[in-house]
């Protein structure tokens, strides 16, 4: 398609002088003659001189070889030369030159001495008639090879311009037809900038439009081709159209011609650096609808170089270009409408799937695609037919038959809107779903696929539900709330490990003088409130032994936990706590996803115990009282026994009788046995009043074991005390009368419950890197019943087969053994089984914490 002038059809015209060439000197003269320049003076030159070569050829042969009869002929061919080539006037000349230079040179007389004789004359007039004959002769052919050749001239430019129309149209066709397939808009620009230099042969072409967003009236360039980078850039900034020879393109929509632009009076000058242009073609561009798309420009630096061929050609590439751009944003339009929707889809929560007509899935969106992902099974494909391992239910839970699935029901037809449905898995596993579902109709009305939309409603249900539960959790804990507050004890419920606060009565805030609010932790509450709990020997209860938080840690109830509650203004409250741990009520679900087990919680009553506390301080004081004074009536009692046996033995000749020795013993006995209980009696009344004062000084543990064993080992027969010590001592702080009171009280348990007698074992060891000792005493006694243990350290607490083999006690000793030890900062325990024997231990700080000593 390249080149600007019209090319030559294939099919040449054939040359004049083959249409007439009949003879073969004829056909080499006219091959001759034609390639003979035309003007008249080469024709007056080739006329003379050929006048004068025949002369000498004529001449040459009459004076050396044989005189000539009719020389004249020997001219003939130069006269039809003259004539075929340069017309008859010339051809006339050629024959008067001739017919005189016959006469002059051989006509006798020769050289114009006299009149030719009649014979002479003769040959004369038959030369010219004869030559004149030959010259109209050639002519007449002249003129028919030109008229000929004209004719055959006049045929091949019709032809020519048939071709190049022809070739027109189909480049037109064939541009049209790359311009509707390039959707493109920037290729399609650029193509047709190219197409229109291509076929009109333009230096360059350069294709101006609006700006589509409106954002201004004026024409700007879109596309060049044939331009330098410096010139495209130019045209870039300079807005087009306006003005000169491109105004009427623009303004009146009109194709424009300019043969020569400098010469054209509305041209108004070229900017410098615009490509120099003399020729210029320009066609608008329109729209559908008429309006001024843009225009096509085309130039060329040479004048005259578009005809009236390329106007035609640039208007229907035009409106080739229109159409195309026309296209190109319909489908540009097309495409952003397809993109936004494919965005709606893909961005939905809810799973959309579409379905061919066939039954086949056609694709399916990202939610779809995830629900798919998470249940393994693809939702879309089962809502159209049976999947193997899952059935599709009615809410109600009844099967769905294969021609009742929503995407098939839409597939013939039916809207189906907001249809729930059960998916149940073999596994048990279950979903509840929500779908709608439409056919989707070709413009012919033709069912072409389905679309499905469907949502997971398990977790809308879930949360339904989970509202509900709500609602009525809270509509109990109001009814809760208003029973508790009715109560005259202070009650309030915890959860967690961390007792956070769920509710409390009025009676509680009462007990603490100020609200604990809900949600807090125990932690806080007694951090910031204000609020302080001692325990009834008046220390500070540790945050962990507190009955709301310690109830988490065992699975036994906490009953009857006496603390002192002391209020932010001062005043003290004794209260009788009790804790039980409540099952969850409400199960939490984000837990029980992740494995964990869910909060339970607590209920704490704290009964005001301020009247009893009063009383029982009473009975101590009297008991303390009267255990003091009954120590003084058992001291004279067991001074005077002992003073009876001294005298009765120191006389002589009077000895005791077995039966008055045992009495005196017994009295001993039980006198001490009193004065025993009194001490604890008076101890233990100490320790709750918080009037125990420790001595601490530095002692040898293992020593003072020693001790205590070999004065308790005087004591029995039947019992062998053996010690282990690996360290020969330990020395450590503590109250040496106190921890030797433990350690007899121990020892002597040990003896006591081990009524056949045997080995009591007891090791003294440095334990928690040295820091710490330990004090075991194991037996092979009457053991413990296991259920009894755990309260065996607490006031009055003897378990039961203790008194089932007759060993009497008061059920003080563990009790005090359990305070002293803690008071050090220690702690004890016991392990044992009933029949087989007891283990006694406890574990002392090597320095005990300063509340010992404060204590
Ligand atoms: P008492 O010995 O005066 O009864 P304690 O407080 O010393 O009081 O002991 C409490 C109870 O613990 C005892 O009544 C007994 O039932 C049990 N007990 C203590 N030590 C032993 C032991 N070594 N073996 C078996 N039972 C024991």
């Amino acid at each position: 398609m390249k080149g600007t002038a019209p090319k030559t059809p294939d099919t040449k015209p054939q040359p004049a002088h083959q249409h007439f060439a009949v003879s073969a000197p004829g056909k080499y003269l006219g091959i001759f003659a034609s390639r003979l320049p035309t003007s008249t003076a080469a024709g007056a030159a080739i006329t003379a001189g050929g006048l004068a070569l025949a002369l000498a050829i004529c001449w040459t042969i009459d004076h050396l070889l044989v005189p000539l009869v009719n020389p004249g002929w020997f001219f003939l061919p130069v006269v039809a030369l003259v004539g075929y080539r340069w017309g008859w006037r010339l051809g006339l000349l050629a024959t008067a030159g001739e017919v005189l230079l016959v006469w002059y040179c051989f006509t006798p007389p020769r050289f114009w001495q006299g009149l030719p004789d009649s014979d002479g004359f003769a040959r004369l007039l038959s030369v010219t008639g004869g030559t004149l004959f030959v010259l109209a002769l050639v002519d007449l052919a002249a003129r028919q090879q030109r008229s000929a050749t004209a004719l055959a001239n006049e045929n091949a430019a019709l032809f020519r311009q048939e071709a190049e129309r022809r070739e027109h149209v189909e480049a037109l066709n064939q541009v049209g037809a790359a311009l509707s397939s390039e959707l493109d808009k920037e290729r399609l620009l650029h193509l047709i900038a190219q197409t229109a230099r291509d076929l009109t042969g333009a230096g360059f072409a350069a294709f101006t439009l609006r700006p589509e967003d409106g954002s201004s009236e004026r024409f700007h360039l879109a596309a060049a081709a044939g331009l330098t980078p410096q010139q495209e850039a130019m045209f870039r900034r300079m807005p087009l159209g306006g003005e000169g020879v491109l105004a009427p393109i623009y303004q009146e929509q009109r194709l424009v011609r300019v043969g020569d632009a400098t010469k054209d009076e509305r041209a108004i000058g070229q900017p410098r650096g615009h490509p120099l242009v003399r020729s210029f073609l320009g066609a608008p561009l329109l729209g559908r609808d008429g309006t001024m798309l843009g225009g096509l420009l085309l130039g060329h630096i040479q004048p005259d170089q578009f005809t009236a061929e390329h106007e035609a050609l640039l208007k229907g590439l035009a409106a080739q270009a229109s159409v195309a751009l026309e296209n190109a944003r319909l489908f540009e339009q097309a495409r952003a409408r397809a993109e936004e929707l494919e965005a709606v889809i893909e961005g939905m929560v809810d799973g959309v799937a579409l379905h061919h007509a066939n039954g086949e899935l056609v694709r399916e969106n990202r939610a779809a695609l995830q629900m798919a992902e998470a249940t393994g099974t693809s939702l879309a494909t089962l809502l159209m037919q049976d999947v193997s391992g899952v059935r599709l239910c009615t809410a109600e839970n009844a099967p769905l038959a294969l021609g009742e699935r929503p995407s098939r029901r839409a597939l013939a037809g039916e809207t189906i809107r907001s249809m729930d449905l059960r998916v149940v898995w073999d596994s048990g596993f279950q979903w509840e779903l929500n779908v709608s579902a439409a056919p989707l109709h070709s413009p012919q009305q033709t069912i072409e696929g389905v679309v499905t939309v469907f949502h997971d409603l398990t977790v809308q249900r879930r949360q339904e539900r989970e509202a509900r539960l709500y609602a009525e959790a809270e509509d109990r804990r109001h009814l809760l709330q208003t029973i508790l507050d009715e109560l005259p004890s202070g009650v309030f419920i915890v959860e967690g490990e961390e007792s956070r606060m769920v509710l409390a009565n009025r009676a509680a805030e009462a007990t603490w003088g100020v609200r604990w609010q809900s949600g807090a932790p125990a932690s806080d509450f007694f951090r910031t409130s204000g609020v302080r709990i001692f325990q009834a020997d008046g220390r500070p209860m540790p945050i962990g032994n507190l009955a709301s938080v310690q109830v988490f840690r065992q699975e036994e109830p906490v009953r009857y936990l006496q603390e002192v509650i002391r209020r932010p203004d001062g005043t003290s409250l004794p209260v009788l706590v009790s804790a039980v741990k409540l099952p969850a009520l409400i199960e939490d679900h984000q837990q029980a996803a992740s494995g964990g087990s869910p909060e339970h919680m607590a209920a704490i009553a704290m009964q005001d115990i301020s009247a009893l506390k009063e009383a029982e301080r009473l009975k101590d004081e009297f008991v303390a009282l009267v255990s003091h004074e009954l120590k003084n009536p058992l001291t004279s009692i067991k001074g005077y026994t002992q003073l009876l046996r001294a005298q009765l033995e120191a006389q002589d000749g009077v000895s005791l009788s077995e039966q008055e020795r045992m009495c005196l013993n017994v009295v001993e006995e039980e006198a001490d046995r009193l004065s025993a209980l009194a001490s604890d009696v008076i101890d233990v009344s100490r320790l709750q009043s918080g009037r125990l004062v420790l001595r601490i000084d530095e002692l040898d543990l293992v020593a003072l074991v020693r001790q205590v064993a070999e004065r308790l080992q005087i004591t029995t027969k039947a019992h062998v005390l053996q010690i282990t010590a690996p360290h020969e001592s330990i020395w450590l702080q503590g109250d040496r009368n106190r921890l030797e009171q433990v350690l007899l009280n121990l020892i002597g348990n040990a003896i006591k419950y081990t009524p056949l007698g045997g080995s009591i074992e007891i090791s003294v060891t440095q334990v928690q890197d040295e820091q710490s000792a330990q004090v075991c005493i194991q037996d092979s006694g009457i053991g413990i019943p296991h259920e009894q243990q755990a309260r065996l350290f607490a006031r009055f607490s003897r378990a039961s087969n203790a008194s089932a083999h007759g060993i009497t006690g008061t059920g003080l000793g563990l009790f005090l053994c359990r305070e002293l030890i803690e008071r050090h900062g220690g702690r004890i325990w016991l392990e044992s089984e009933e029949g087989k024997g007891s283990t006694f231990a406890f574990i002392l700080p090597l320095i005990p914490p300063d509340e010992a000593r404060e204590s």
